[in-house]
């Protein structure tokens, strides 16, 4: 059995603070912070769980695409992970999509405090148009980016190679300050490399 590093420090004890809708319940003391974004269903929630070793911290939602709340979990004093709405259900209202884009453009365009982003793709599918929307976002905002290929654990190493390069051939086009990587929570593939970044982020 892998054995894994101590977990580091700041992010041994998260705590829940608020589920936002709108911009006014953003947290204000946040001087660091990290989020997540990715479609619906990509693993979001269980890579969360998994970098934090907090088995039930973030929560699938039971309807895909429902929760458009922005979650702030608080690490220490004015540290915070976030954790964006899942998009790309198809099944959401028109109303509810245009909701997501604004609120997630306004967060990603404004948010001082956000060091980084964790953006995921599932490694059999990635690139959809809004995981493009959310790099144009990120590259916009000068948001260094941090891709994690999820469920890598249901390709092949050879499919994955190829996937990889594809996806890092892609990024450049919109970034400098994009690295992708594979990950897999039911495997624990690429969980370190990805803590050692966000506390990076979190810490400097
Ligand atoms: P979220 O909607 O993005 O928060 O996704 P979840 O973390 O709830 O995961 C969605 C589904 O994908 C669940 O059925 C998970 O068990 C599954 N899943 C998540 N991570 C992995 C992974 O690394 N490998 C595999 N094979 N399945 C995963």
């Amino acid at each position: 059995m892998r054995r894994d590093s101590p977990l580091p420090s700041i992010l041994r004890e998260p705590q829940f603070v608020v589920s936002a809708h709108l911009p006014k319940q953003w947290v204000v003391d946040s001087v660091a912070e990290v989020a997540f974004a990715g479609r619906s269903n990509v693993g979001k929630s269980s890579a969360i769980n998994a970098i934090t070793q907090r088995r039930g911290l973030a929560r699938t939602s039971k309807i895909p695409g429902r929760t458009q709340q922005i979650v702030f979990f608080r690490l220490r004093p004015g540290h915070y992970l976030v954790d964006l709405p899942g998009y790309g259900y198809a099944r959401v209202p028109q109303a509810l999509q245009e909701h997501w884009r604004h609120t997630i453009e306004a967060y990603l365009s404004t948010r001082s405090a956000l060091k980084g982003l964790v953006l995921l793709m599932d490694a059999r599918r990635p690139l959809t148009p809004l995981d493009n929307q959310m790099l144009t976002w990120s590259a916009a905002a000068t948001l260094p980016t941090y891709v994690l290929l999820t469920k890598a654990d249901k390709l092949g190493r050879g499919a994955m190679a190829d996937t990889l390069r594809r996806v890092r051939n892609t990024v450049a086009d919109y970034s400098a300050d994009v690295v992708v990587h594979p990950f897999s929570a039911v495997q624990r593939a690429g969980v370190e490399e990805a803590r050692a970044q966000i506390v990076l982020w979190l810490e400097q």
